[in-house]
């Protein structure tokens, strides 16, 4: 790959040059991370099938990437190991994933129990339900229904809070009815108001700002396209970041269409501003379901251009793709998917011999779970909390239900508010974990009647019950941080008995007849993407990886991915992470020749076996 990687301050090193021997410990295979919540779709199996890579602690050469142009042998993008996943309802159930030694071509499948087989080598025949349907292009919602499954759960579950700068509200008009054109004079696009660009590219600029690794990407990319003659279509949350992703890819050599994977979460003024400056979007906050389709059609339904690559977030657009134009797949390489709903579509299709192109599943990448949970969740519960209720935290009594990842950040920045947080947790690690950090372990039921706040965030379903509810103090506030509506028994709280007041924007108050009220915020669902807004940095840690995961299925050489899923080797998310350490001025230590021996590493990573857990 051939973008010159000038080192920023922290300097990258060689990323796919040789591995050292190990001298430590033999290799661990990798394991996918189990979803958090139980997938709405049937479970699918989940078996290791190993990288092509070479080993992360050693035990092989590292092949070159060859074909990768984009990026300079300095920024070269390790390969992504294939794994099946095992049932998502059984989170421990880990299997493995071997990253054993061995060239481009030596792919191999590692069974739960640890036997190492070749992987095989024919290519799996596509087959296509829906083949011969017939798409109206223009659908009416009358029988919409039936051209496609309904609209998925994650362009509904997920709402983004980030404001609108512009007011547009009074403009009834559906942007499918109105003719808009650009000021170069292109109408490929489907936006609210092409006049609100301005608004939005200020907020485009904004999110530049803390998103330093794509932007050191763009300036790599200068004068080598890595994604030359890509022509990638996406559906993502239209945002400012994504919107940074976009111009990136462009910068890089792409051609983009894209639609939004949200009926909500598109801010219009941005989605105004990438239209402005020529790509062709099709999204506005508050699609009909048939507006969704629609505009995902406008992305891939188009004279004279075929996608090579899919960027999604819940695997909608690639689910269309299936259905209405499976022929498609034979020019697509690869599909990048960010989210575990759609992480878990791809492994169904993989599983039924359906997957027809290599997969990315970005989801499980160790930086996506570790920022995306912990970091996010950790900045934005106090601001979901704050502009809802308007509460102070110091000396409040705060319980917590899981201290996973997501529970672990909430946990911490309420005590740093001064909050007195007690936790809940099934898991006699995590709840060891919670004691160790310094908080009180206790069963919902015991602190229920005396807390002035409750937060779940199991990924779990009836964590808090009706029981729970009618036992709580007067004003005392429930809310969600989990991925879906399930943890809290909202529909309990439906009942004649109660009162609902809405108070505000996404605050409901619920009456008891005795006057007794409680603050339930988002109706249960995830706060901070439903009522503050989510820390650009950590979008930008993904984004990055999903940049680079399509630069290395672009510009993989044939053969190098079958058609599986392959998840993100360490040595990628070591990448993602050293380029947004120069934001910090951080100094990374060098290993040194004696120490790296020592250690059984090479001294330009990977430097954690996949086991790892950090
Ligand atoms: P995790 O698996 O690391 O943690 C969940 C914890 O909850 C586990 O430790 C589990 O033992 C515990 N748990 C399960 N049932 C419980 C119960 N009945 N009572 C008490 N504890 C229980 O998962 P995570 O990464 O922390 O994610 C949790 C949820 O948050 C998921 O649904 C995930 O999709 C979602 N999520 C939200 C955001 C956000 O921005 N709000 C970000 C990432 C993930």
């Amino acid at each position: 790959m051939s973008v010159q990687v000038a080192a920023p301050a922290v300097e990258l090193k060689e990323l796919s040059g040789p591995m050292e021997k190990a001298a430590g410990p033999a290799c661990e295979p990798v394991t996918a991370h189990p979803p958090a919540a139980p997938c709405p779709l049937p479970a699918a199996e989940r078996e290791a099938a190993p990288a092509s890579s070479s080993s992360s602690c050693g035990g092989g050469e590292r092949p070159p990437l060859s074909g990768c142009p984009g990026l300079s042998a300095a920024a070269k993008v390790p390969q992504a190991s294939a794994m099946k996943r095992s049932d998502p309802h059984h989170p421990q159930h880990r299997h493995r994933d071997g990253e054993g030694g061995g060239g481009a071509a030596a792919e191999a499948l590692v069974s739960p129990d640890g036997t190492v087989t070749e992987a095989p080598r024919t290519v799996k025949k596509i087959q296509f339900a829906d083949q011969k349907q017939e798409f109206n292009k223009r659908p009416t919602k009358i029988g919409r229904r039936s051209l496609s499954r309904s609209i998925s759960q994650s362009s509904t579950d997920s709402y983004s809070s980030a404001a609108s700068y512009t007011d547009s509200s009074d403009d009834e008009t559906s942007p499918r009815d109105k003719q808009q054109k650009n000021s170069k004079g292109s109408s490929d696009f489907c936006v609210k108001n092409i006049k609100q660009a301005e608004f939005g590219r200020r907020e485009i600029e904004i999110a530049e700002q803390e998103m330093p690794a794509l932007m050191a990407l763009r300036k790599r990319a200068q004068g080598e396209k890595p994604l030359a003659g890509a022509k990638i279509v996406g559906c993502t949350h239209i945002t400012a970041q994504t919107a940074v992703l976009m111009e990136t890819l462009g910068a890089l050599g792409a051609q983009c269409r894209w639609a939004a994977c949200n009926i909500y979460s598109t801010l219009n003024e941005v989605a105004a501003a990438l239209a402005e400056s020529g790509f062709p979007v099709f999204a506005w906050k508050g699609e009909s379901e048939d507006d969704f389709w629609w505009c995902i059609d406008r992305c891939v339904n188009v004279e004279g251009w075929q996608p090579n690559m899919i960027l999604d977030d819940g695997g909608d657009l690639t689910h269309w793709i299936y259905k209405k134009y499976p022929n498609m797949f034979k020019k697509i390489k690869g599909i990048v998917e960010e989210s575990v709903t759609g992480v878990h579509r791809l492994y169904q299709l993989s599983k039924a011999g359906k997957l027809c192109v290599p997969a990315m599943n970005v989801n499980d990448s160790v930086t996506k779970q570790k920022f995306d949970n912990l970091y996010c969740c950790r900045e934005s519960i106090l601001d979901g909390l704050k502009r809802t209720t308007d509460m102070m935290f110091g000396g409040k009594q705060v319980v917590v239900c899981g201290y996973g990842e997501v529970g672990k950040g909430c946990c911490a920045a309420l005590k740093a508010m001064g909050s007195i947080v007690y936790v809940t947790e099934i898991d006699p690690i995590c709840a060891l974990q919670a004691c160790m950090d310094g908080f009180r372990l206790v069963k919902l039921n015991e602190v229920i009647r005396q807390v002035d706040i409750v937060i779940t965030c199991t990924g779990n379903k009836n964590v808090v019950t009706r029981e729970h509810l009618d036992r709580m103090k007067n004003s005392c506030i429930v809310c969600n941080m989990g991925h879906s509506n399930t943890e809290i028994d909202v529909a309990s709280l439906r009942t004649p008995e109660l009162t609902w007041e809405r108070v505000r924007s996404q605050v409901d108050h619920v009456i008891w007849p005795d006057g007794k009220r409680i603050v339930l915020l988002a109706e249960g669902r995830l706060l901070n993407l439903s009522c503050s807004t989510v820390p650009t940095f950590v979008l930008s840690i993904t984004a990055t990886t999903q940049a680079l995961a399509l630069i290395e299925l672009y510009n993989a050489p044939e053969g190098r991915y079958k058609q599986d899923v392959y998840l993100l080797p360490k040595k990628m998310d070591e990448y993602v992470a050293s380029l947004h350490l120069p934001t910090f001025d951080a100094h990374l230590t060098e290993l040194t020749d004696e120490q790296a021996k020592y250690l059984g590493l090479n001294k330009n990573g990977p430097f954690k076996p996949n086991y790892y857990r950090y």
